[in-house]
Formats: structure tokens, C-alpha cells, sequence
């Protein structure tokens, strides 16, 4: 990938993945679809799989299937893994300095930004803190990016995509969350980089298809939905009886969780399909 891919029309979702199998379920997903799409490893799943394997396979894969598949590294606290991702051969890295004082997230995404800018390897910071749901609402209400901190940011940085907290969290929320498009809105005015949308799980397909009626809305993450399509794969194989120990079968079993998998990324993927009513907001 070159590291202007963020800057072109295409506006992506980005599946978090933990193996190959995972990984060819969102792909398989992707292409029926007809869609690119972005695998993101978290910094666990990263240092935890075979690096080499996992880019090899994915490369591999997705040129079989006629699709562009990016891998991400998502957010990376440490430059020692964002130097493992380049080595790697990752797409793109997120460097999350969000929990930093401000002057602190700017120094270590300049750093990164210093690190990837030779191999043109777009990185994606945060600003304000996305919290996990588990934190509560309050923390929701508090995780939202203060602008004046977003325009210090982008002045001092080069950043190529930016996560900004808008009142999303991790994980799985209880209720529905308080979008803040107005900040997105006046975000908008001052920043002209891609804007990377994080906790995307669990919110529902109209608040997906306004966030993406923003042009610099580049890219969405799903994470706790492929984590819980996983994980209903497993309970649908235990419910039919494939689980038991007389007549187990892994085979059948991970055909189930693939297709839950599937189900779940095409029914996103389906999102971004232009409707004639979607009006683009610049
Ligand atoms: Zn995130």
C-alpha cells in the first residue's frame, strides 16, 4: 500500500483479526461483497501470531480473490512493534498515544511518523481517549476530543489518518451511545486528514451510514463484532450438538463460525454501498 491510500474516495471497515482463519473469513466476506477491506491486528494479537505467515497468507488470499486487503496494526503503544509491523510488512500502524498529555502523544507520533515516513507507511494517532464500555457512560461522555487539542495535534504532527474520541467506546455498550457529530462536524473544518472511527460494534446501521456520510470518514473499526460473531458460531455449534464429545466434529464446527463471521461482515460491508439518498456531507 502507498501511504496515500487514506486519501483516495474509498472509505473502508477495518475487522479486527487474531489468526488465519479469522483473517479468511473476513476476506472470504469481503470479496462476495466485492469490497477492500482492512484486517487489523491488535498489539496482543500481534506479538502473539506468526507475523510472517499471517502476511504471506493475506497477500496471497486476497490476490486469489481479486480484492485489496490492507493489514493495520491497531493501536500500538510501543515503537518496537511499530518497527516489527514495518519489518512485517504491515499496510498501516496506529501509534496510540491517547493516554499521554498532549505534548507527549505529539512527541511519540512524531517520533513514528520519523520512523515510517521511508517506507511510506501511513500512521493513524488518537486524540482524546476512546474508552472501553465496561468504564461506564461518564466515561463516554468524558472521552470526547477537546478541538482546540485536535488542531494543536494536527499542527504538530503529520499524521496521515486521525482517531478522534466522539463519544464511542470498546467493547459492548449498554444502550445505545451519544454520538457526537457536531465535534465530527467541526472536526471536519479544521483537519483535513482521513478520520478513523473507532468502536464501531454494536452501534447501529443507520449510525454507521451517517458517519460514512462524511467524506473524511475513511475508516470504521469493528472489533467486538467479529469477537462475538466468533463467539456465536460457537455457542450455534454447541446448541446443534457438534460440541459433544461422541460424534465431534471440527470440521463442521468451524464452518459455523466462519459463516457467522461471514454473515456479520458482509452485513456491514452492505453499508457502504451508495444508496441514492445518502447525502455526502463535505
Ligand atoms: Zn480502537
Amino acid at each position: 500500500m502507498n501511504a496515500y491510500i487514506y486519501q483516495k474516495s474509498e472509505q473502508y471497515f477495518a475487522f479486527n483479526i487474531w489468526n488465519i482463519e479469522s483473517a479468511k473469513a473476513v476476506i472470504d466476506a469481503a470479496a462476495q461483497m466485492k469490497k477492500n477491506v482492512i484486517l487489523q491486528t491488535s498489539t496482543e494479537a500481534f506479538v502473539q501470531i506468526n507475523k510472517e505467515e499471517m502476511r504471506l497468507f493475506v497477500s496471497n488470499y486476497a490476490k486469489n480473490k481479486g480484492i485489496q486487503v490492507y493489514l493495520h496494526l491497531d493501536h500500538c503503544k510501543k515503537i518496537d512493534l511499530i518497527k516489527e509491523a514495518i519489518n512485517y510488512k504491515w499496510d498501516s500502524v496506529m501509534i496510540d498515544g491517547s493516554e499521554l498529555p498532549l505534548e507527549e502523544n505529539i512527541r511519540i507520533t512524531n517520533k513514528v511518523c520519523d520512523i515510517t515516513r521511508e517506507y511510506e507507511i501511513p500512521v493513524e494517532a488518537e486524540i482524546g481517549r476512546i474508552p472501553r464500555a465496561e468504564e461506564g457512560i461518564q466515561a463516554m461522555k468524558t472521552g470526547v476530543a477537546r478541538l482546540k487539542d485536535v488542531q494543536t495535534f494536527i499542527n504538530a504532527t503529520n499524521v496521515n489518518m486521525l482517531a478522534v474520541a466522539i463519544g464511542t467506546s470498546h467493547g459492548i455498550y449498554q444502550g445505545i451511545p451519544d454520538l457526537h457529530y457536531d465535534l465530527l462536524e467541526r472536526v471536519m473544518q479544521i483537519v483535513e486528514v482521513p478520520l478513523v472511527i473507532h468502536g464501531g460494534s454494536g452501534i447501529t446501521d443507520d449510525m454507521l451510514r451517517r458517519l460514512l456520510s462524511y467524506k473524511n470518514v475513511k475508516k470504521i473499526n469493528i472489533s467486538t463484532d467479529v469477537k462475538q460473531a466468533y463467539r456465536n458460531g460457537i455457542y450455534k455449534s454447541l446448541q446443534n450438538g457438534y460440541l459433544e464429545k461422541d460424534g465431534f466434529d471440527p470440521l463442521k464446527v468451524t464452518h459455523i463460525i466462519d459463516d457467522s463471521i461471514e454473515h456479520m461482515v458482509k452485513e456491514k460491508l452492505r453499508i457502504l454501498d451508495k444508496d441514492k439518498n445518502r447525502r455526502v456531507i463535505e
